[in-house]
């Protein structure tokens, strides 16, 4: 019985029948749900596009974008967009590309800084209300490559209590990270600042002209790594991870936890300390 359900999914030719098979085999009890969660990326470079593909192609049901930034040559070393889209907002190329791929994904698209006074605004507006039904989105995911972009959306979360994943890949291309931040039961990323962002002064890193490295490999794998935590996370199987740590040159991999700091500088993380 079981084989012969195999084939007829395998001869329907339909995806979601692959997908779905997770359910069969006792995975993801409840993958059909995966259409009814909102998902809101900040950030659609070389590991935002790659994670807003692979949620679109697992039958995601909204994606909200944002990005301020246009698709340029010097983003063909990483995956997703192509030479005939230089010129296009990331977020414009993006969502032509995902809903090619899968028209069923409900898809906002947002061309602005998330840290200007208008564009925080409508952010949380949009945390808040976004969702497929209306009310607050499912999990927000931070694919952004500054300290500032990283705080804004922090103070965001905090202030709305809203569960997020922080990713991260090095300048030197070598190293990443990906972080779930739960407001108050795990640390925010003004608990704990990253030592490589306290010990380097971001300005001295992106000097003008100076161009850091990047890798396919590495945000794609960082991309991979997010993304399979977001099904984690929204569809509850495997053990969804708090924090996981990549060293490309040693394959090395870190695991773990970092609990809040009660001396955390954000007002709203002291405040959901003190709820939990
Ligand atoms: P590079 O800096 O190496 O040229 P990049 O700017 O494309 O590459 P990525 O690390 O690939 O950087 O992606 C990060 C993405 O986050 C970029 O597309 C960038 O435009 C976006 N981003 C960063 N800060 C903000 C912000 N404040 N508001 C909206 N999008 C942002
Ligand atoms: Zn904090």
């Amino acid at each position: 019985m079981q084989e012969r359900q195999m084939s007829e999914e395998v001869r329907n030719d339909n995806p979601y029948s692959r997908l779905m098979a997770l359910k069969r085999m006792g995975i993801v009890q409840n993958y059909q749900q995966i259409k009814e969660f909102t998902v809101l990326v900040v950030g659609v470079g070389g590991v935002g596009s790659v994670l807003c593909e692979m949620l679109t192609r697992c039958g995601i049901g909204k994606l909200i974008m944002y990005d301020y930034d246009k698709v340029e040559l010097a983003n063909m070393n990483r995956l997703f967009f192509t030479p005939q889209q230089v010129g296009l907002s990331k977020v414009e190329a993006a969502k032509q590309t995902l809903l090619n791929i899968n028209p069923d994904v409900v898809i906002e698209a947002y061309n602005e800084n998330i840290t200007s006074g208008t564009g925080f605004n409508q952010l949380l507006e949009r945390m808040q209300n976004g969702a497929l039904k209306g009310g607050p989105v499912d999990l927000i995911l931070s694919c952004v490559d500054n300290y500032a972009a990283r705080m804004t959306i922090n103070s965001a979360c905090n202030e709305l209590d809203q569960v997020w994943m922080e990713s991260g890949v090095s300048e030197d291309a070598m190293s990443a990270h990906i972080q779930l931040i739960i407001p108050g039961e795990t640390a925010c990323f003004a608990c704990a600042v990253p030592i490589a962002v306290v010990e380097n002064n971001e300005q001295q890193i992106k000097r003008e002209g100076v161009c850091a490295a990047s890798l396919p490999t590495t945000m794609g794998i960082t991309a991979g790594f997010l993304a399979q935590n977001t099904l984690k996370y929204l569809l509850g199987f495997g053990q969804t991870t708090f924090l996981l740590g990549y060293n490309a040159l040693a394959d090395f991999f870190q695991n773990y936890a970092i609990m809040p700091n009660s001396e955390c500088k954000d007002p709203n993380c002291l405040k959901r300390q003190k709820q939990d």
